[in-house]
């Protein structure tokens, strides 16, 4: 582990005066601006940003607005950028506000229109021996890791690693592998379970997570929705047919931090950043495409040119600030509201071995950067306090500019 500690420029949605330069997306501007400088585009680079551009009903996907100053940005800087997910989200984008007359790029599928193009890495892991990447991914010269931070069910914490991890592939190797690794580890014995024992476990799980296949004699945990409240432990209690096994849990994460290091192999090092919005903090991902109420105050916009960093400053600001707790989904029902626990509120809402640190440790074991940062607030609120602004200017007459 380096000594060296990484910076993460941080900009607050809070505000130190009525004023443009005090705003927002004045913060968004600056840290871009920042990022672009430390990373060497040249004319003329594919520059790829992978984000999520949601589905359905979703709206809390990062707004159009800040998209398109992002892409500006970069063609100011003389890359010809590109938006990548995908396809389905993709295709269906435009329904929530991203086309390329929006964006001001085009916006591609990660593996081409049938979900086939793509080059195949080598992993190894949990007998997993290779993975399908997004061919967009593997012809861009830039990465741009853009990324919502929000809540997830299989592993507590969607962010940049997730992003890239999950969204850096083909849907076949996002679902039955990636996905699929909790899968890997036994936690059903069909000596011990009756078809009858396992429906009673079906029954039992207040969560639905639990599904019985016939044909197979298989008892089927969806990890996903599981919030470890171990009921069916309680009862398969006598008959010790079903584990809950923790390692299963941890090998989802520590396949996300080896997806998306193998993205990271594809760019060189200098060639990539990373941009966090910690915006409508959900507890759901965006894949789920429906809104949500908001589980964490609005906190601002996170930048780095180090994934471990930028992760680990978003996960602190976000423990910093904690559950809203009225706007907690009632379905939860084992959410752990224990102040004398020092957990992570993903943690709190998606059970004890979701931990959203998981990942971090993973990818920062494999060497692609720090935990240890340095946050470097940009125009804060103190600073943009005190600067002489611009008289305020509201509309004299009707301007169509
Ligand atoms: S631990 Fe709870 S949520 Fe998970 S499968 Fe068992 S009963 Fe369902």
């Amino acid at each position: 582990m380096s000594s060296e500690k990484s910076k993460v420029y941080f900009g607050s949605v809070q505000h130190g005066k009525v004023a443009q330069i005090a705003c927002f997306s004045a913060k968004v501007d600056k840290i871009t601006e920042m990022l672009i400088e430390q990373t060497p585009i040249a004319k003329k680079d594919k520059v790829a940003i992978k984000m999520h551009l949601g589905f359905n009903e979703g709206y809390q996907t990062i707004p159009v607005f800040f998209v398109r100053r992002l892409v500006e940005a970069v063609k100011k800087a003389g890359g010809y950028p590109f938006i990548t997910d995908n396809p389905t989200a993709v295709y269906n984008a435009y329904k929530r506000g991203y086309t390329q007359e929006t964006c001001g790029c085009p916006i591609i599928p990660i593996a081409g229109v049938k979900d086939g193009y793509t080059t195949s890495v080598k992993i190894n892991f949990k007998g997993i021996k290779t993975l399908d990447l997004g061919g967009a991914l593997k012809d861009a010269d830039v990465l741009i890791d853009l990324t919502h931070a929000k809540g997830h069910g299989a592993c507590g914490y969607g962010g940049a690693i997730k992003n890239l991890a999950l969204g850096g592939y083909s849907g076949m190797s996002r679902w039955m592998k990636i996905h699929g690794v909790a899968q890997v580890d036994k936690y059903w014995d069909k000596e011990k379970g009756t078809p009858e024992h396992a429906k009673k476990l079906v029954d039992a799980c207040p969560y639905g997570s639990l599904r019985y296949d016939e044909a197979q004699g298989n008892l089927i945990r969806n990890y996903h929705d599981c919030h470890q409240c171990f009921t069916c432990l309680e009862v398969d209690q006598g008959v010790g047919a079903l584990k809950v096994p923790r390692e299963s849990y941890s090998a989802f994460q520590e396949m996300m931090a080896i997806a998306s290091s193998k993205v990271l192999e594809t760019f060189k090092p200098e060639k990539v950043f990373y941009l966090t919005f910690l915006l409508q903090i959900t507890t759901f991902c965006d894949c789920l495409g429906m809104g949500q109420p908001p589980v964490v105050n609005d906190i601002g916009v996170l930048g780095s040119k180090d994934i471990v960093a930028i992760e680990t400053a978003t996960l602190d600001l976000i423990k910093k600030e904690g559950l809203i707790e009225k706007a907690i989904p009632p379905f939860l029902k084992h959410v752990n509201l224990n102040a004398d626990e020092d957990l992570h509120p993903f943690t709190r809402l998606h059970g004890p071995y979701k931990d959203p640190y998981e990942a971090v440790n993973f990818i920062e074991k494999l060497g692609l950067g720090t935990s240890h940062y340095e946050l470097i607030e940009i125009l804060s609120p103190e600073e943009t306090a005190k600067m002489e602004t611009a008289e305020k200017q509201f509309e004299g007459e009707p301007s169509f500019f």
